[in-house]
């Protein structure tokens, strides 16, 4: 096969649908440290998903390799693996996203402005253009035509994207809720409706203010502190890779409705799940708070902000290119933990 066919794979896996498309470019975002970040959609997604930040910005020296297929310029030592604090690492994103996409940077670091610098790349992740423009510190990566060279997954896309632009609004609104100090916000236009503000929260200090301004103040009402200690003997395997016989402390933090016995009215039903602040979906622990509500005759399944903070060796981000499924290696002995604090 082609090296050019490879890399379309390969990016595919990087890169599966809308909500890793606006995954990336956020996280790209938070790691440049910025306080603003705005996400623009045209069209639900399908023709432009764009996001703004005024973060640190590109260093004209690595204007070259941003999106070389394994830059990054995250990653000190290899020891660094292992005490990560930043989303990204793997220099995948910007590469597969040239792969898959028309997209282009403008950006600009604080020494710059107001001048900025505009980057085209080609298909391999090569630059291929670079012109100075004007612009504000930070940086503003465009994904258009996602999916372009790829025409059975643009179809499919097409077909659903009503539901898949509802699902990047759920990780976006997961993203504003847990990101205290930092104004986020996001617009779409779709044919002559221009730039709707989809929500926007005001770089508050707490999680609490921001789940006021994306979910309403009403919202904030029902909602009751989440605070739990967990703590659980560990698997063989912890033991085995931690060495002493430790206990698994794991804090949850958050908000939760406060629970409306049989018959109430209706608070929404939204669950967002972190893992020491990263956001990510927890199938089998979202249905551990849901049976438990359901065991005490509560109406309806419960408004769920959860941050699961926990030692970095309980859990695993490396289980698939795209960092969402994440492998929590004491998943049984933590369920049931949390079931009985609950
Ligand atoms: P990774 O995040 O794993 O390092 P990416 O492909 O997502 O890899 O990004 C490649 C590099 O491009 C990053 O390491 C960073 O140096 C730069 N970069 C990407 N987005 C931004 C941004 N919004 N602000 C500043 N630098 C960025
Ligand atoms: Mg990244």
């Amino acid at each position: 096969i082609e090296a050019r066919s490879v890399h379309q794979i390969q990016s595919g896996q990087v890169i599966t649908d809308l909500c890793s498309v606006a995954k990336e470019l956020v996280e790209n975002s938070l790691d440049a440290h910025a306080t603003t970040i705005e996400v623009r959609f045209k069209d639900n997604g399908l023709d432009l998903i764009e996001v703004q930040d005024n973060g640190g910005g590109i260093a004209p020296d690595n204007y070259e390799s941003v999106a070389l297929k394994h830059y990054t310029s995250k990653l000190a030592s290899y020891d660094d693996l292992s005490s990560l604090n930043t989303f990204g690492f793997r220099g995948e994103a910007l590469s597969s996203l040239c792969a898959l996409s028309d997209f282009q940077v403008v950006t600009a670091q604080a020494h710059q402005v107001p001048v900025a610098t505009k980057l085209e790349f080609e298909v391999s992740g090569k630059l291929a253009k670079k012109q100075v423009c004007a612009g504000r510190k930070g940086t503003t990566a465009s994904v258009g035509g996602i999916f372009k060279r790829l025409p059975v997954r643009r179809r499919e896309l097409e077909k659903n994207i009503k539901r898949e632009y509802g699902k990047v609004v759920n990780l976006l609104h997961a993203y504003a809720c847990i990101s205290t100090g930092v104004s986020f916000s996001a617009r779409n236009t779709v044919g002559k409706t221009k730039n709707v503000t989809v929500f926007s929260t005001n770089g508050n200090r707490t999680t609490k203010e921001n789940i006021a301004n994306v979910y309403g103040a009403k919202t904030l009402s029902a909602l009751i502190p989440l605070e739990l200690e967990l703590e659980f003997e560990p698997s063989h395997a912890m033991k085995r890779s931690g060495g002493e016989d430790v206990v698994n402390k794991i804090q949850v933090r958050g908000h939760i409705s406060r629970p409306v016995f049989g018959e109430g009215r209706q608070t929404p039903d939204r669950q967002m799940f972190f893992v020491n602040t990263r956001p990510c979906a927890l199938p089998q622990i979202a249905k551990a708070f849901n049976e438990v509500y359901k065991s005490f005759n509560v109406s309806q399944s419960p408004f769920i902000f959860a941050d699961f903070q926990m030692d970095t060796n309980a859990y695993d981000v490396n289980v698939s290119p795209d960092k969402r499924t994440i492998l929590l290696h004491d998943a049984g002995a933590l369920i049931d933990s949390l079931k009985v604090s609950l």
